[in-house]
């Protein structure tokens, strides 16, 4: 399918009741034994391709470090890598149940290029297409969506991370242009990116309320690269600092109002934090599937090991964790996309879909026995690459901070 040609079919296959959203959308859903056919199409064409590009090429793009940018250039075609991005910016123009469906399934087959489409979705567009001028969503979204560029959000510093209203990157103004000094720590996609979103302190006694985010062309002079980060999980994704030393950027490459940065940042991780969880769905599904597969054609003591009581159990136990993150990452998005807060549940889909992968995927290597440690079956990648959702995009001790907060100031409310 050509690029958007994806997003059309779904959108001329919506029902009334799907198009007009609402609860009533969110009701019908939730009734629903299965997803809305448009989202059914949109999960088999999404999983086709994963299977097709994905899966076959995971492994060795994971051992080489390699980013997959053949694959990346197919989804950019198909309108994944800018799956809520109006149409007149060259979106597909989809909602973010359907962004969810589609990261699970792409995460299914390569969570490497799982996160590569998260970030570029959520954190590089979202917050442009949120807060950007009109001029600045011209300039900085359209090339981003076909997978020729791609972009990052620079946010974390080798000092703070879950502390992110401490940044120590500063923007100076100076005359026309804005200078910025300062390190971003563990910045996804930066060594593949042509720009970044970036947060720095325009005003240090305001605290986070002085933090203004900005757009910044790469590679641009005054900016450099760090080392790529030697990660356990998720290889084919660069990981790295960013570097600014007097680095000039035209007064204009401001995003939104000076101080309005962290809250720009948050409401972008808000969203994101939906992407990661359906990231770790995506590979607890194929911890899963593959635990599965294994246990129906391995023999012992006469007999399939899914004969073993023992092994089902695990099994079902694995498949409960599954759905129930499942179901809570889809409410999360539904929320989202009916215009209702959403911040609670996403850090809830984030936190249960993220624990459920880790012990999803260690509960597949057990089953695999020793064939579960040795990288000749995907067990011990899917292992490797769950573990980091439980740490970006808001570790899971954050996530429980952001719920309770959520929950106790319903109840004093
Ligand atoms: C592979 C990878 C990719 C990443 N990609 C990006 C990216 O693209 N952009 C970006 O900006 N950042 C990115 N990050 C950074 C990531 O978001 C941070 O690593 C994460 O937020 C945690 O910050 P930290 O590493 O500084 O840990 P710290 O904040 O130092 O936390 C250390 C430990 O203390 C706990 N802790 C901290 N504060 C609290 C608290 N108040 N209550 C309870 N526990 C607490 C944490 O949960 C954690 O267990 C990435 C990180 C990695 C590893």
């Amino acid at each position: 399918m050509c690029f958007l040609s994806l997003a059309r079919a779904l959108q001329l296959c919506m029902t009334p009741a799907l198009a007009l959203g609402g609860p009533r959308r969110l009701h019908a859903v939730f009734q629903a034994a299965e997803l809305p056919e448009t989202h059914r199409m949109l999960r088999q064409t999404c999983r086709d391709f994963a299977e097709r590009e994905l899966a076959p090429a995971a492994a060795q793009l994971d051992k080489e470090h390699r980013f997959p940018a053949a694959q990346v250039k197919k989804m950019g075609g198909l309108g994944l890598l800018a799956m809520d991005v109006p149409e007149q910016y060259n979106g597909a123009g989809l909602d973010c149940l359907a962004y969810s469906i589609a990261m699970e399934e792409i995460s299914r087959g390569c969570a490497s290029t799982g996160v590569i489409m998260s970030v570029n979705n959520s954190l590089y567009l979202g917050p442009i297409l949120k807060f950007g001028s009109e001029e600045q969503k011209q300039k900085w979204i359209a090339p981003f969506t076909s997978g020729d560029k791609i972009g990052c959000f620079a946010l974390s510093e080798p000092g703070n991370g879950s502390d992110a209203g401490a940044a120590s990157t500063v923007a100076r103004l100076d005359g026309d242009e804005w200078v910025l000094n300062g390190t971003k720590a563990w910045i996804t996609n930066a060594w593949d990116a042509s720009a970044t979103v970036v947060f720095a302190t325009t005003d240090k006694s305001l605290k986070h309320k002085g933090i203004s985010a900005f757009l910044v062309p790469m590679p641009t002079a005054g900016l450099s690269l760090g080392k790529k980060e030697d990660k356990l999980g998720i290889r084919a994704s660069s990981t790295a600092n960013l570097i600014f030393e007097d680095c000039r950027i035209p007064k204009g490459n401001l995003l939104g109002q000076p101080g309005m940065g962290f809250k720009i940042a948050m409401q972008a991780l808000d969203a994101g934090r939906i992407g990661i969880a359906s990231q770790a769905l995506g590979i607890a599904q194929a911890a899963l599937d593959c635990a599965v597969d294994y246990a129906e054609k391995r023999m012992a003591f006469g007999s399939p090991i899914t004969k073993l009581q023992a092994v089902q159990f695990k099994l079902a136990d694995m498949a409960v964790a599954l759905e129930g993150a499942r179901l809570l990452t889809w409410r999360a998005a539904m929320l989202k996309d009916n215009g209702k807060p959403f911040t609670k549940e996403a850090a809830m889909a984030k936190l249960a879909a993220s624990e459920a992968a880790t012990a999803i995927s260690h509960q597949a290597i057990q089953i695999l026995g020793g064939m579960g440690y040795v990288t000749e079956m995907p067990a011990e990648r899917h292992y490797r690459d769950a573990r980091i959702t439980e740490i970006y995009e808001g570790t899971s001790e954050i996530q429980r901070l952001v719920i309770a907060g959520q929950l106790l100031k319903a109840y004093r409310s």
